[in-house]
């Protein structure tokens, strides 16, 4: 290997103090460009969101969905819904609409720990954890229930609320 006169020159001038000098210096310009670069990925609706959680658990960038307008979401424009409620949720749709001839919708799927005190959820909610929507459909009743029912079992739903408990949905769950 041939080494110029120069390159050995260079390599020889490096003293320990400009090298630690250096070290330091690009330590703190890649600690505070990293800082800023986290908080630039979150908008302050979720990091407002992310304050009502865990903040371990549920940083903000957590919250990138976006969130059907209903009861207990506090007016956020993001959420939060696990990947088990987003393909169950879709795979109850699929059914519903190839089995019968129904228009529906979900009132309520993710709320944030505030919205769902507000709306007098229960603590702990599936909805806060965004495993759970609130389904129904034009003539919800006993008979439209069965059919969200089996929809649910078949898409490997975790529970969902019994006939007769809520007269307006079926509570289906991922947990
Ligand atoms: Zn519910």
């Amino acid at each position: 290997m041939h080494m110029s006169p120069y390159n050995v020159g260079t390599s020889r001038n490096w003293n320990h103090w400009g090298v630690i000098t250096l070290a330091v210096c690009a330590l703190l310009v890649l600690t505070h460009c990293d800082s800023g670069f986290v908080n630039s990925q979150c908008t302050e609706d979720q990091e407002a969101i992310a304050k009502e959680y865990d903040s371990a658990e549920w940083p903000c960038e957590k919250f990138v969905d976006s969130v059907t307008p209903g009861d207990g979401t506090d007016n956020h424009s993001t959420g939060y819904l696990s990947g088990a409620y987003k393909s169950g949720r879709d795979a109850v749709w699929s059914y519903m609409s190839s089995e019968f001839d129904v228009s529906g919708w979900i009132g309520s799927d993710w709320r944030c720990p505030e919205g769902n005190t507000r709306v007098g959820g229960a603590s702990g909610s599936q909805h806060v954890q965004g495993t759970a929507g609130d389904f129904t459909a034009d003539g919800f009743d006993e008979t439209m229930w069965e059919k969200f029912e089996k929809a649910a079992i078949d898409a490997g739903r975790g529970w969902n609320s019994a006939k007769g408990r809520y007269t307006s949905h079926i509570h289906i769950d991922w947990r």
